[in-house]
């Protein structure tokens, strides 16, 4: 049994974290692979080492003195070092970074030392191996990741070992330090997972799982006790966020199960994100068959009427082509008779709002261009719903009895959600008539 772990800045921020996460890791024998990422805010006004090496680079870029800010990464980690009482070289490495700066070091290689640091002390911690990540995580001159070298690189260093990797970056065809965007760290821990063929991937982070809507909205939303991957997608492309996005394409594609839970709280199950459940053990209850509730805002749709649309030959694609040329995404499509609608993000659609209507004029001819702004998209995700009668009744019946309309109705053929579009100042409201109805 092998166990790859990953911890999130919150659970890296000071000596009492580190604490906590050794007592994860020697809970369990077969926890023996630690990803790390830097170290993140301690406190709400606190600082995240990440964005403070980002600061560094920008003050030397424009040829200000960084003392100050480097200060505080130095501090800090000489304060987890010394609080713990280890005996890592870290002045040493602080100096040969500060050095490097000076010598012109790239952004991203600047960025990494954070990760870079945070694994050095958590392998002297641990008494685990450190393993740099530029050893074999590479990246592709395109900045794709090279799985099969990667994973067979770790394979070799790993095998039999216990060992820490920062998270985050990785080693350029050239050698040369690259970093993936922001919150990368998730990434690196799903890549080493499914280098090494681990039975689980441990993501633990600040909250006990993913959220079953946006608590910003509920009071203390519960938990999702289990989501597929392709739950998970829909939510998290609707707002919900706990993981980088991209995490779970290499985990994904061995199968192997991947667990999020809370450094404060490690009893907590978390949630577990699979390909798939047996759901015959779920609750009974049959109201709950929603898994997570999520959405976003800033939404515009375009509707198009011309008669005799429909039967037209090729008139949606040239409408797609018009938004295409624009750079637009479309993301939903819903239609009428003669009627063809393009839900896109409002604020990207403000920019190209006339040259779109022009053209749809000049090559469609339409008997009319609409444009409603505000909307909302909100979706209710859910495996339970699939072949199951009556969910979309029970939904629109909940929304429709606190008065809330909906403008827009989309569900692809799998089932696994319901999205509908709402004025924006609807949105609030329906997440918690949607939380209270089928989930409290
Ligand atoms: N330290 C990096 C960041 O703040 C990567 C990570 O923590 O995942 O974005």
């Amino acid at each position: 049994m092998l166990k790859v772990l990953k911890f999130g800045g919150s659970s890296m921020a000071s000596a009492a974290q580190y604490a906590k996460v050794r007592a994860i890791v020697e809970a369990d024998e077969s926890r023996r692979v630690v990803v790390v990422s830097a170290a993140g805010k301690r406190a709400r006004e606190d600082h995240k080492i990440t964005d403070l090496l980002y600061l560094c680079h920008a003050h030397m870029r424009y040829g200000v003195s960084c003392d100050s800010v480097f200060g505080m990464i130095r501090q800090r980690y000489l304060e987890i070092r010394d609080e713990l009482g280890l005996s890592t070289d870290l002045e040493g490495e602080l100096d040969r970074i500060r050095t490097a700066m000076e010598n012109g070091m790239s952004e991203a290689a600047l960025a990494s030392r954070g990760e870079y640091l945070s694994a050095l002390l958590m392998a002297d911690y641990l008494g685990f191996e450190f393993v740099d990540a530029t050893r074999w995580l590479f990246f592709r001159m395109d900045g794709s990741v090279d799985q099969l070298r990667s994973y067979a690189a770790l394979k070799e260093i790993a095998a039999g070992k216990r060992i820490v990797i920062p998270g985050f970056y990785g080693a350029m065809p050239d050698g040369s330090v690259h970093t993936f965007t922001r919150g990368g760290s998730d990434i690196t821990g799903a890549l080493a997972a499914a280098a090494l063929d681990a039975d689980i991937y441990e993501n633990w982070t600040d909250v006990s799982g993913i959220l079953m809507a946006d608590p910003r909205i509920v009071k203390d939303p519960e938990p999702i006790p289990r989501v597929t991957y392709t739950e998970l997608r829909e939510l998290s492309y609707l707002g919900a966020q706990v993981l980088h996005e991209d995490t779970i394409f290499p985990v994904a594609e061995k199968n192997i199960p991947l667990n999020i839970r809370n450094t404060n709280d490690p009893e907590h199950p978390g949630t577990i994100i699979m390909e798939r459940f047996d759901d015959a053990d779920d609750p009974a209850d049959e109201r709950r068959f929603i898994t997570g509730i999520a959405g976003k805002k800033d939404y515009a749709a375009v509707s198009i009427s011309k008669r005799g649309l429909s039967s037209e030959v090729g008139a949606i694609r040239k409408v797609f082509e018009i938004f295409e040329n624009h750079g637009l995404a479309v993301e939903y499509t819903p239609n009428g008779i003669d009627t063809f609608s393009l839900v896109v993000c409002e604020s990207k659609l403000e920019k190209v709002l006339h040259s779109i209507v022009s053209q749809l004029q000049e090559k469609l001819a339409p008997d009319e261009v609409r444009v409603k702004k505000d909307l909302a998209i909100l979706a209710a995700v859910g495996r339970r719903m699939a072949g199951r009668p009556d969910i979309c009744g029970r939904i629109f019946s909940a929304l429709g009895r606190e008065g809330i309309n909906i403008r827009l109705i989309s569900q692809d053929p799998r089932e696994v959600n319901v999205i509908l579009g709402l004025d924006e100042a609807d949105y609030a409201r329906a997440v918690q008539v949607l939380y209270d109805s089928f989930v409290k």
